[in-house]
């Protein structure tokens, strides 16, 4: 008998003629986080992964790693026999023994028609002979605490937990994107929704040292080391803002103060972009949330950009962005409390509704635009988590 992990993965399964390349990708995926495991031995069988070989002390480690893996929606504990059923009752009453709970059932299927017998005759089976042996379970068909199911393929695969994982699509099947990082709630979000959808991201952040302090920067890539378990490691690139900022608050309507700076950090990001191969942005922004955030806001910095921007939180409500920070455990970090290069200048009315014709008006005060653009592009720091 021999302990081994099942990986189903759940929309992979609705490809077609490129689903071998999602697999493959997943595979190598897995076989990256597990890498500092001894022994581990990866093999694609129908439609899921199998994880086989490790030390058994290993075993919750090695799910750790794999909650963390795009893709993956079951990863199943269950042992491996030879088609004997004394084998296979044999292992079906070690595992139980160790499983919590007051009800069970056997199911069984037999994918491997060659068996003698048949699938309910082997959960029958599997099920008089754990009562027999004196396990203080019931059955109970209808909502058993625990589920043992005997898969008959070319061996036999009794299933005994299963635990969730992440869904989505494996890291790398996306593309890259670029996800604007401020420090606050909703960016970190953003950027797990898009590496869940397979896009590998990379971190923007802007500042405004010495008004911002270097604490804001430090809880940036304290953010961006949680987002690395997702999205295998995480480069941040912090870009100043520093004198495009006075620059505006010098020349330009204060009303407009956010909106233009606004407009700048994706003409910032973008250059970054274009220059490194990233297709698209990626930012927190949530329909309404705050005045940058109205759609007439969001027309004046879309204007800013060819590369499309996306906005995964834009129809969520503060609560669920709350409740998947927490689960990507960047909540505690997120409300600590910081300066935003947004916060250190903001208007005292800033526009709610702004006009994109007015902006670019206002931004005509600012003719040498982008030599500052480039300026602060060119002395970007870049930390690599
Ligand atoms: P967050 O919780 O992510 O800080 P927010 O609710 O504070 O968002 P805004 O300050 O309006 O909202 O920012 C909207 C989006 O703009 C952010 O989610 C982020 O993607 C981007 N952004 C804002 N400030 C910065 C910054 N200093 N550096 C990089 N991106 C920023
Ligand atoms: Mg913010």
């Amino acid at each position: 008998m021999e302990r081994m992990l099942l990986l189903r993965y759940g929309e992979i399964n609705l490809k077609g003629l490129n689903k071998h390349y999602f697999v493959d990708t997943l595979l190598a995926n897995v076989r990256n986080a597990l890498k500092g495991f001894e022994h581990v031995k990866l093999n694609k069988i129908q439609s899921r992964i199998t994880v086989e070989k490790y030390r058994d002390e290993d075993e919750p480690s090695i799910i750790e790693a794999l909650r963390k893996i795009f893709g993956i929606v079951y990863i199943t504990k269950c042992v491996k026999t030879e088609l004997d059923m004394d084998l296979i009752k044999d292992a079906a009453l070690e595992v139980i023994r160790d499983l919590r709970g007051e009800t069970f059932k056997v199911e069984a299927t037999r994918g491997n028609k060659k068996f003698y017998l048949e699938s309910p005759q082997i959960a029958r089976e599997v099920g008089a002979h754990i009562l027999r042996n004196g396990i203080p379970l019931k059955v109970d068909v209808h909502h058993p605490d625990i589920l043992i199911t005997v898969e008959i393929r070319d061996m036999a695969y009794i299933d005994y937990e299963s635990v969730r994982g992440e869904a989505g699509l494996p890291l790398g099947t996306g593309g890259r994107g670029a996800v604007m990082l401020s420090g606050g709630i909703d960016s970190p979000v953003a950027a797990y929704m898009l590496a869940r959808r397979g896009m590998k991201v990379t971190g923007i952040h802007f500042h405004s040292y010495p008004f911002t302090s270097l604490n804001a920067q430090d809880k940036v890539v304290e953010l961006a080391g949680k987002l690395a378990g997702y999205n295998d490691g995480m480069q941040v690139v912090m870009i100043s803002l520093t004198k495009i900022q006075q620059e505006i608050i010098r020349n330009c309507n204060e009303t407009y103060l956010t909106v233009i700076l606004r407009r700048f950090m994706i003409r910032c990001a973008q250059q970054y972009c274009l220059k490194h191969g990233i297709a698209c942005l990626i930012t927190g922004e949530s329909l309404g949330q705050v005045a940058s955030q109205t759609v007439e806001s969001i027309t004046c910095t879309n204007a800013a950009s060819v590369l499309p921007i996306f906005r995964p939180l834009i129809g969520m409500d503060k609560n669920e962005i709350v409740s998947i920070a927490k689960h990507i455990d960047t909540y505690d970090i997120s409300i600590r409390p910081y300066e935003d290069c947004c916060t250190i200048f903001v208007p005292k009315h800033p526009q709610i509704r702004p006009v994109l014709e007015k902006v670019l008006r206002e931004e005509e005060k600012l003719p040498n635009a982008q030599e500052m653009i480039d300026e602060a592009v060119d002395t970007a720091e870049i930390v690599t988590v």
